[in-house]
């Protein structure tokens, strides 16, 4: 720890505080950075004013199936994945620039002062960024529209209907995402079959239509 050396270190004090920014958990910091945990706790509460907030992170691949937030994670991973490749930013920078185009696009079209949470936040993009990296997801090509779609790694692509082009019965019925957010999440006809647990296949997929109109 001798030899550490500052301007590197401020260089990932700036990366952190911008993840901060975007919603960052501690956890993602201690990863993408060589910061001691103490210290970004400490920035974190010197940015956000309280305490970062404790607990496991969201790990469920299936989430990234449902129907809306796979709209909103495909659209995040394509501009990621071009970041990453074409532009000099890498990695966790690419990350960062690649959320902000995300937040950008996601609130396209919103009323002003609408700051509704967006569908897919920071920590959850950092996740399916490390799904990708470890070939647990793909971007399958959708027949239809030829947009690339996050799916479950090694399911088949040729037949592939994407979520906008073959919308689930259900998909944008609701607009009332803030009592319940994990409501509107209709899974995908094809990622239900094969990636969703029986039960929580059951759970959602059997769930009348008429319930959550509103
Ligand atoms: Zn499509």
């Amino acid at each position: 720890m001798a030899t550490k050396s500052v301007a590197k270190e401020a260089e990932e004090i700036l990366l952190a505080t911008e993840m901060i920014r975007l919603g960052a958990r501690l956890q993602v910091l201690q990863a993408e950075t060589n910061l001691s945990y103490d210290r970004l706790a400490r920035l974190y509460r010197e940015i956000k004013g309280c305490s970062p907030p404790k607990g496991m992170l969201p790990f469920s691949v299936d989430w990234f199936m449902t129907w809306l937030p796979n709209i909103h994670s495909s659209l995040f991973y394509s501009v990621y994945k071009y970041m990453d490749t074409y532009t000099p930013a890498k990695k966790a920078h690419a990350l960062v620039e690649a959320y902000r185009m995300y937040l950008e696009q996601a609130s396209a079209g919103r009323p002003d002062g609408a700051d509704d949470e967006p569908v897919l936040s920071f920590t959850r993009a950092w996740m399916l960024v490390r799904f990708f990296d470890s070939n647990m997801l793909q971007l399958s090509t959708c027949t239809r529209c030829k947009g690339g779609f996050v799916a479950h790694a090694h399911d088949p692509q040729g037949d592939f209907v994407c979520a906008i082009c073959r919308p689930p019965p259900r998909a944008g019925k609701t607009r009332a995402r803030k009592s319940s957010p994990d409501d509107d999440a209709a899974i995908i006809p094809q990622a239900a079959s094969k990636a969703v647990g029986p039960r929580a296949a059951g759970q959602r997929a059997a769930r009348p239509s008429g319930t959550l109109s509103g």
